[in-house]
């Protein structure tokens, strides 16, 4: 860090300094003096800084040494401390009052009381509704609490509530069903559900004696448990809540425990469960082959090992496994190509929207480990787009398998190969029916993205992580002084991002702002006036200096145009982190599937009803001047009614159609074939294409039906950008 203790120096303070593990010190992160956020919230900022300073992740006060993740570059804030405003507001509050309360009240396994008596009544079947049903415990914890939803909140409490209340005496949280530890998957439902109890306990509203009930149930559950932890299959997922406990209560055994199920399972080599992470696989970047949810969860316990422990071989190895889903599977939509194998990138690959929440919930520890903002740029496109793309806009429906390409999405459309021709890419609330995963898993994604968009750095300072419109309340500086700051953005319809500071009185500390890869020419303001641009590192640009009362800096981040290249003549386009999609205007029919959905929250089929069959007629090196961007006034609700547009050249492929397929054996007799969104047309019909007229494109994630990897039409086979991330 450069030298600079004068009030209006910049400079640069980097982050990501790893340290030796260490004691929290007693001046703040490990203290009880520990205040609802309400008392922030209300305005109240007059309250003694030295009761303020414990406003982050807290421990459990009864612990004697609690520890920090010392070779964490960034640190998580509190869920409740960033609070969304403006679109994300919006959207927050569409899921909250659709699937995200209701999802209970439509499908089963959701509907059931898993976690919260259906271990007594000798109905529990095998793992998988515990996992389901966890899902949405999470998401909906996490929802209540960065939103502020109280009903939603009370609602999901109940499950937390029973489950630690019937602790068995030797610790055992979860149901009877799967307490043997034998067999597949049979602590990997714990791993979700404990994460709900990780938020509550870490939640800004929670008391010191909530929170001491839940880390002290956690620790005994695992200290008590009698399960191998290092054996397939998913067991070893596990270590992120052992060290989430570890952290707050600094019970050595945890550590022991995490660590040596990481040695047990690379002894095993990964070469038993199918996640493919072997080292000498990792190391030689391998295209993957696995399953991609186990993969992405498996994938980054080195990184969170690392944190506590400074171990650079952990971080290596979640570093080089990440690797190799960027060089080998990426979408142009910023997940991989997962549905549900890593698999190819061709213009009818898609994902499982578990993929979606996991990968990016496994990202958000990669920016925490390295304090690199790359992770955030890819956090941000996964949920601007892939992520928006699978969910219905009203929150009443998500899709099980999402795909760039996807021109109809009935209840027969899947055109993957597991369950082809069934109705895994219809929107519904539960689009996996008995396979119940992403309904549930969903609704983790948004959430944590706000709870991830404010992290802590290690020299008091606050990092800017990821962007939307938010308020965060914590505190900054060496003595913890409370501060608010406000952000104000239309992002990512807009490229200006204002934050406004407000605290009792100046306070010193660095503010770092992520400066995307996307970004050519970023620039900086402060109290409206233009600022040299401090030098990037790691993809943060920090300002160091004294912050006043109302102090206001402003970030700028032009967009440019970019298209890709993608297999079999393919091409797309983006700006910014957006992707863009030529939409397709969807028939909607409602379907009321008993046990799956009802008439407030039915399925839906979406069938096309625009034209779609065009290809792109754009020459890359000429971009500038073929492709025209255009904004309007920011709209109310912009995944709706998106604020900007691009204009393209395009042309119409007339033998272009849907592909179809043998129709089931048990679909109606009047529906002697199946339609499925078809592969890219050939080069004959390409070369057939009508006359070029302009079409527009919106945001993929405004799109329910699209066409985002067009035929490459146009000329040239320079300048293509690298989409992959
Ligand atoms: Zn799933």
């Amino acid at each position: 860090m450069k030298d600079c203790t004068g009030s209006e120096c910049l400079s640069t303070t980097p982050l990501g300094d790893a340290a030796p593990p260490q004691r929290a010190d007693s001046c703040g992160f490990n203290r009880r003096s520990f205040l609802r956020l309400a008392v922030l919230g209300s305005g109240a900022l007059l309250v003694p800084c030295d009761l303020l300073e414990a406003l982050e992740i807290p421990t459990a006060s009864n612990a004697a040494n609690p520890v920090l993740p010392a070779s964490a570059a960034l640190r998580p804030l509190a869920p409740g401390a960033v609070r969304a405003d403006g679109w994300l507001a919006g959207w927050l509050g569409k899921q909250a009052d659709g699937l995200g309360y209701h999802l209970p009240d439509t499908s089963w396994p959701f509907s059931a009381p898993y976690w919260q008596g259906q271990e007594v009544n000798g109905q529990s079947e095998e793992w998988w509704p515990w996992e389901q049903k966890a899902y949405w415990i999470d998401g909906a914890t996490r929802l209540a609490l960065v939103t502020g939803d109280e009903r939603l909140l009370r609602r999901v409490q109940e499950p937390l509530e029973y489950t630690l209340a019937h602790q068995r005496p030797e610790g055992y949280l979860g149901p009877d069903v799967i307490r043997n530890p034998a067999g597949n998957f049979h602590r990997w439902p714990q791993t979700l559900f404990i994460r709900a109890l990780a938020a509550d306990a870490d939640a800004i509203r929670s008391d010191a004696a909530q929170r001491d009930a839940i880390v002290e149930a956690v620790r005994k559950h695992y200290l008590g448990d009698l399960a191998s932890y290092g054996v397939p299959i998913r067991n070893i997922t596990n270590v992120e809540d052992m060290l989430w406990c570890y952290e707050r209560t600094g019970d050595p055994r945890l550590l022991a425990m995490a660590e040596t199920a990481w040695a047990d399972y690379a002894a095993l080599g990964g070469k038993e469960d199918g996640a493919d992470l072997q080292a000498d696989r990792v190391f030689a970047n391998t295209p993957i082959d696995a399953h991609g949810v186990s993969y992405a969860e498996i994938a980054k316990q080195p990184a969170i090992l690392y944190m506590y422990t400074g171990r650079l071989e952990y971080l290596n190895f979640a570093l080089a496994a990440q690797k190799r889903i960027f060089d080998h599977h990426m979408l142009i939509d910023g997940i991989p190509s997962t549905s549900e194998h890593y698999s190819t990138v061709t213009a009818l690959d898609s994902h499982e929207t578990c993929d979606i929440t996991d990968h990016t919930w496994s990202w958000g520890y990669m920016m925490m480990a390295t304090g690199n903002g790359l992770w955030g740029d890819r956090v941000e496109r996964a949920c601007f787009n892939a992520g928006m793309g699978a969910i219905k806009k009203d929150w009443k429906g998500v899709q099980y398998f999402s795909c760039p390409n996807q021109f109809l999405a009935t209840q027969t459309s899947d055109h993957n190969a597991m369950n082809l021709g069934h109705q895994m890419m219809s929107y519904q609330p539960n689009p996996g029916h008995a396979t119940a995963c992403c309904g549930g898993d969903v609704h983790r994604l948004f959430p944590n993205y706000v709870i991830r968009m404010w992290m802590r750095d290690t020299q008091g300072g606050l990092a800017a992580a990821l962007y939307g419109p938010c308020r965060v309340n914590t505190t900054a500086g060496k003595d913890h002084h409370p501060i608010e700051i406000v952000e104000t953005t239309d992002y990512p319809f807009d490229e200006q991002i204002h934050f406004t500071l407000d605290m009792r009185k100046p306070v010193e500390f660095p503010l770092s702002l992520r400066i995307p890869g996307w970004c050519a020419q970023p620039s900086l303001l402060l109290n409206g006036q233009a600022q040299p641009l401090p030098a990037a590192k790691n993809r943060f640009v920090t300002l160091a200096r004294k912050f006043h009362p109302g102090d206001t800096v402003t970030l700028v981040l032009p967009m440019s145009t970019a298209v890709s290249r993608w297999p079999d003549n393919g091409a797309g386009l983006e700006r910014g982190p957006l992707v863009y999609s030529l939409p397709i205007k969807e028939q909607w029919t409602p379907v009321i599937e008993p046990r799956w959905s009802t008439a407030d929250f039915p399925s839906w089929n979406a069938e096309p009803a625009s034209v779609w069959n065009y290809g792109l007629a754009v020459d890359p090196a000429k971009l500038a001047d073929e492709v025209r961007f255009e904004r309007k006034a920011m709209t109310p609700d912009p995944w709706v009614d998106p604020p900007v547009s691009l204009i393209a050249p395009a042309q119409i492929i007339e033998s272009w159609k849907l592909a179809t397929v043998p129709a089931k054996p048990d679909a109606a007799a009047d529906a002697p074939q199946q339609h499925l969104t078809p592969p890219l047309p050939s080069a004959d019909a390409r070369r057939a294409a009508g006359p070029e007229q302009q079409v527009t494109l919106v945001p993929y994630g405004s799109t329910h039906l699209r066409l985002t990897i067009f035929p490459r039409l146009g000329g040239g086979t320079a300048g293509y950008a690298d989409a992959t991330g």
